[in-house]
């Protein structure tokens, strides 16, 4: 289980998050909404051990990801889908999916059992095996990232924003792929932007503003919630 709290981060004299409490379980997929700036990708980088936080703790299963090097904590089960994909363009599809699997590179029959995997929640990818990420679709670019830090055999996956700039159709495709992920087990702390979608799949979420969980709530109470329908549903 993720557990946050009173986590708080600062940048020089501006904090960016106050006082966070937050938790993930390994059977959900927790969204966190929010606008440009709310803390997301902060808290995110956080996470994965990337940015120091100024108070408060985050463990993963009762250990912490706050003290140690980014790749430890990819060890130790969490893994991040950064906002923007990062892929690397010039790279074929599956070396970057290879890359994912950094952390297993003593396993490499566990990692060629997890290609295929990753090829089966998205098909797609298969015939684009040998062909650069940057050559892709958006959509095709955005399961490349998911797949790569699958590749990691993470428990808890970490996804920044991954509708970003895709149609909508395309967003349900990645969606549903979230959700067989989730079912066969990880955890799955989603931030979007794109809360319609979002709240579509997830069982909980949080509202971030200003560095601060401002609501909180079930799917159904968020959905339902005046604050979130006229913010984030606009309706
Ligand atoms: P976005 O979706 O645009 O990435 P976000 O919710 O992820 O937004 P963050 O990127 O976490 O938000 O930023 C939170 C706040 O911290 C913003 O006000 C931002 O300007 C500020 N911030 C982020 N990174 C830094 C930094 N390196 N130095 C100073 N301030 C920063």
């Amino acid at each position: 289980m993720l557990e946050i709290r009173d986590l708080s981060v600062n940048y020089g004299h501006f904090t960016a998050l106050h006082s966070l409490n937050l938790t993930v379980s390994p059977g959900e997929i927790v969204v966190m909404l929010g606008a440009n700036g709310a803390g997301k990708s902060t808290l995110f980088r956080t996470l994965s051990g990337l940015q120091r936080p100024s108070g408060g703790t985050a463990t993963w299963n009762g250990v912490s990801l706050t003290g140690g090097k980014p790749e430890f904590n990819v060890a130790n089960g969490v893994a991040q889908c950064p906002e923007g994909r990062l892929l690397f363009p010039e790279l074929s599809v599956e070396k970057n999916l290879r890359l994912g699997a950094f952390v297993h590179r003593k396993d490499p029959a566990g990692t060629a059992r997890e290609l295929e995997r990753v090829y089966e929640l998205f098909p797609a990818l298969v015939e684009k095996r040998n062909v650069q990420a940057g050559s892709l679709s958006g959509g095709q670019q955005q399961m490349v990232a998911i797949a790569r830090s699958l590749m990691a055999r993470p428990k808890l996956l970490l996804l920044d924003e991954p509708s970003l700039g895709l149609a909508p159709l395309v967003v349900e495709q990645v969606f549903e792929a979230v959700q067989r992920v989730n079912a066969a087990g990880v955890g799955v702390l989603l931030a979007e932007q794109n809360a319609y979608a979002a709240l579509g799949i997830a069982h909980r979420g949080y509202v971030l503003e200003g560095g601060r969980v401002s609501l909180q709530g079930s799917q159904h109470e968020l959905m339902t919630d005046d604050r979130v329908r006229s913010a984030y549903l606009g309706v």
